[in-house]
């Protein structure tokens, strides 16, 4: 396809995957521009190999973003038991200064950071929408849960994703296209722990295929979910939506092409972008429609470095809202090791999952639920050399006869909450740090303050709880938010809502006073739920703002008139 676009979508990620299937399946002719690669499951991912272990999520050329982090906060020692820590080395951070140890983890590419999630697919609790209003804390969603719910539906179908049927207070219009996949033998331990202490845990909801469905195989259970499927079964956005999108014939994904301007007038709109293509060559293409999808870090740089007679402190930024609210994983894992063999370094990654404490008033004392998993996985602990350097002591024969009889026996419980927002916790330009073409970095600022610390103190003791109900030994190793900054899910900095001095888009993601420019990723959730994994979320509020922007279209309301303050 050359040229004659209608609409531009900027990162396939989650978010602009999502959207560009949508603009194909309604007529319209999409230009995918992604500054990361193309990862090819059969050459790039590598757990069919013997060296397996040793490999993380591959990088290419252009598929890590840069970023500076702001000053971390002084820890206080009243809140030392959520210090990270390890059973021989000791502590994790060794400063009374919060750390960057892990910091934003990413991917730039093709499907975005789904191509390394662990593919836990979510729907948000009705009530986490309704935070302010219910809860007094954060912001409401600008539309209830039952707004979303027919696009979760499309958005689980056209991922695959395999669940209970059991639904709690996230009510369905139907059930998960697949039936859920079986629960692993440790993961069978967590949740008979889990009921010992009267929770409820139940099969977790997984873009994983548990059958063969859309041409694709069903999962193997081999544990390696964050190291890229190499079997295609996990619904990653290049093999779901970009993969229907290019389908469509009326698709282009061009990758290593990073976006470098919004280019507009003065009457607020936006006419094309500019970006860089793989050859370093600066390009300019127009569309009628811009999707803004770079992630919670870029769509806000990219707004903010946009500055002109139209838009002087940024595009969107009318009311210095662009890049504040910033909301991350606040998260606690712990792990320690079961006397039996438990089988835990393969199966389903985070298969099990406990609700019980995930609505905002769920957990005493503290506004913000949490949500609990069976984590090993997560930690990593899929290998004998994961063991040698983490769990099991010692050198030589002792060594080896202790890891043979260790290995399988690690178990983990993680915890994810609310992160609520906080003046000190927003992505700002760093003044300093500039990218290869001269255009300044993001800086991320993050705060964990006394709320925060409370809901991650309730998330330690419980996991804490479990492990020792499961009947493993004393604990081994612990981490969490409170002293190491490393956010999987990153939010809120171009948030929706009603009230445009209060927010960057309305409703449907549109960016207040910019008639064509939709925002379809992480930056728009206006709270992050208790814990609930964001990427299908994601997809669904893309498909719905799709469907908004060009429902408006057709019944010729002018989108590009829409005045700032309050919407109807
Ligand atoms: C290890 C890990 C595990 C996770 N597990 C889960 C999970 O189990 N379930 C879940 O729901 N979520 C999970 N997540 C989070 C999930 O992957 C992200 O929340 C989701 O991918 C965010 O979608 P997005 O569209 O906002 O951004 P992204 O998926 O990050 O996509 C943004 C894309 O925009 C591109 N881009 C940026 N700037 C530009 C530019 N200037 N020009 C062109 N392109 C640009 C980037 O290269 C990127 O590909 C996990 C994440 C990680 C890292
Ligand atoms: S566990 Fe399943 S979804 Fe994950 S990498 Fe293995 S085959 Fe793929």
């Amino acid at each position: 396809m050359r040229g004659g676009f209608d609409a531009i979508v900027i990162g396939a990620g989650a978010g602009g995957a999502a959207a560009a299937w949508r603009l194909t399946q309604r007529g319209a002719r999409v230009l995918v521009l992604e500054a990361g690669p193309w990862f090819d499951p059969d050459r790039d991912y590598g757990l069919h190999l013997p060296d397996w272990e040793t490999r993380s999520f591959p990088r290419k050329l252009g598929s890590q973003g840069q970023h500076r982090y702001g000053e971390m906060q002084p820890l206080d020692p009243a809140w030392d038991d959520l210090r990270s820590w390890h059973h021989d080395t000791g502590r994790l951070v060794q400063t009374g200064q919060r750390a960057v140890r892990t910091g934003y983890s990413h991917v730039r590419g093709v499907g975005g950071s789904t191509l390394h999630y662990v593919g836990e697919a979510h729907r948000l609790h009705p009530d986490a929408m309704a935070l302010k209003s219910r809860h007094g804390v954060g912001a409401d969603w600008p539309f209830g849960y039952g707004e979303l719910e027919p696009f979760y539906v499309e958005a689980e179908r056209l991922v695959g994703v395999a669940g209970p049927e059991e639904t709690g207070p996230r009510w369905r219009s139907a059930p998960y296209p697949l039936p859920p996949h079986p629960l692993s033998r440790g993961s069978r331990t967590l949740v008979e722990a889990g009921r010992l202490l009267g929770q409820d845990w139940s099969v977790n909801p997984r873009a994983a295929l548990s059958q063969p469905y859309d041409g694709r195989p069903p999962c193997n259970h081999c544990g390696g979910c964050t190291r890229g499927c190499p079997r295609r079964d996990k619904g990653s956005a290049d093999q779901t939506f970009i993969r229907h999108a290019l389908a469509s014939g009326r698709c282009e994904v061009r990758a290593r092409a990073t976006v470098t301007e919004l280019l507009h007038g003065p009457r607020r709109v936006i006419d094309g972008v500019r970006y860089i293509d793989e050859r370093g060559k600066p390009r300019t293409e127009r569309a009628g429609l811009v999707v803004l999808a770079a992630g919670a870090i870029e769509t806000p740089r990219l707004l903010l470095t946009q500055r002109s007679r139209a838009a002087p402190d940024g595009i969107g930024n009318q009311h210095g809202q662009v890049g504040r609210h910033f909301l991350e994983t606040l998260h606690w894992t712990s792990i320690a090791l079961h006397p039996d063999q438990q089988d835990s370094h393969a199966g389903l990654p985070a298969d099990a999952i406990c609700w019980d404490f995930n609505a905002p008033d769920a957990i005493p004392g503290v506004v913000g639920g949490a949500r609990f998993h069976a984590a090993t996985l997560d930690a990593d602990l899929a290998g004998p050399i994961k063991y040698a350097t983490l769990l099991v002591e010692g050198w030589g024969a002792a060594h080896k006869q202790r890891l043979r009889r260790t290995v399988g026996h690690a178990l983990a419980v993680g915890a994810v909450g609310e992160s609520l927002p906080h003046p000190r916790s927003y992505v700002a330009l760093d003044p300093e740090a500039r990218d290869e073409h001269g255009r300044p970095l993001a800086r991320i600022h993050s705060f964990v303050d006394e709320a925060a610390c409370r809901r991650l103190r309730f998330m330690a003791q419980t996991c804490r709880a479990v492990l020792k109900a499961a009947g493993c030994g004393p604990l081994r190793m612990e981490y969490g938010s409170y002293d190491d900054f490393a956010s999987t899910h990153v939010f809120g900095t171009c948030r929706m809502g009603r009230i445009a001095s209060e927010s960057v888009t309305d409703d449907r993601g549109q960016v207040h006073e910019w008639g064509n420019l939709l925002i379809c990723d992480g930056s728009v959730f206006p709270s992050s739920g208790g814990g609930e994994s964001p990427s299908l979320t994601i997809q669904a509020l893309a498909l719905r703002s799709v469907d908004g922007f060009l429902r408006a279209g057709r019944t010729g309301a002018a989108r590009d008139e829409v005045a700032p303050g309050p919407h109807p």
